[in-house]
């Protein structure tokens, strides 16, 4: 009867671990077809992103040349500046807000939790989506961080569609820089807004990319800016995307661990165990 699980699935599925078993079968055979469709369909759609992420690169590469073959040397170091507070900005969210945070919470080792992290935050990397690395980081929190999989699959999926706080940050830094660009002098009340507005923003995000910079025609429009402004920043956003799509799912992870951790569903022996799914990796590295 369970002879469905073959060999790959299994790395998938370490022992012990029959929730799929259950699903189908209760259904019967209909049930252990369709799901083994959905499996299928999985591993095709991550072969698909595998293969956008091999040639993204080159895509970027591209978009960075010609930006800076059409605008002028000053323009290039405002850019550059403003890139470096966002990379700047996220990473200190990731490195001092969320390792503060899950320290506070649940007194877990942040470094830990950086370093389980990794491999998800390379793929949000090279995708800019964190909807496509959904299952990436399902599979992270509950089998390399021990979040149990009645938290994570609420979690993760809410964090993926609502929790962009990357997003945010970078939709607040774009806004006072092209205010600076044109020259608008922003109010308190102003930058009040700006924060209002980027977080309900970010809410609004779909984990695709480039739709941050998307809605932040919406922030630029809560206090008078224009929007074409957008035009000035969008050769420099996809590195940007990136990255803070990797900030968005770490975040995702940390708050998974941090609900995990109240509510008695984190498994801490999996929280510390530093070859926990060791063979996932290997898995994901087989379909490279
Ligand atoms: N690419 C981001 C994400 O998927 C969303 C964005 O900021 O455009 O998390």
């Amino acid at each position: 009867m369970y002879r469905l699980i073959d060999h790959k699935q299994n790395i998938l599925r370490p022992k012990g671990d029959q929730s799929f078993h259950t699903v189908w079968a209760l259904s019967g055979k209909a049930g252990k077809r369709v799901a083994t469709v959905f499996e299928d369909l999985n591993t095709v759609i991550l072969k698909l992103v595998t293969l956008l992420m091999n040639i993204a690169p080159y895509g970027v590469f591209f978009l960075m040349a010609k930006l800076f073959t059409t605008i002028e040397l000053n323009l290039i170091v405002s850019l550059a500046k403003y890139f470096g507070v966002v990379v700047l900005a996220l990473l200190l969210h990731a490195f001092v807000n969320y390792t503060l945070l899950l320290k506070i919470l649940t007194g877990l080792n942040p470094l830990t939790f950086l370093a389980k992290m990794k491999h998800t935050c390379l793929f949000a990397f090279s995708t800019s989506s964190s909807s496509a690395t959904m299952p990436i980081t399902l599979e992270t929190a509950t089998k390399k961080l021990g979040a149990n999989n009645s938290v994570a699959s609420f979690t993760i999926p809410l964090g993926a569609t609502i929790n962009m706080d990357g997003t945010a940050i970078m939709q607040g830094v774009a806004t006072v820089f092209i205010a600076q660009v044109f020259s608008v002098d922003l109010t308190i009340s102003d930058y009040l807004m700006v924060i209002l507005t980027a977080t309900l923003a970010s809410v609004g995000t779909a984990g695709v990319p480039g739709v941050g910079l998307i809605m932040l025609a919406m922030v630029l429009n809560q206090v008078g800016l224009p929007v074409e402004g957008i035009a000035i920043i969008i050769g420099v956003d996809r590195l940007l995307d990136m990255t803070r799509t990797a900030v968005n799912v770490t975040g995702d992870c940390m708050v998974t661990c941090v609900v995990a951790k109240s509510e008695g569903e984190l498994d801490e022996s999996i929280f510390n165990d530093p070859n926990a799914a060791k063979d996932l990796e290997d898995y994901h590295k087989s379909i490279d």
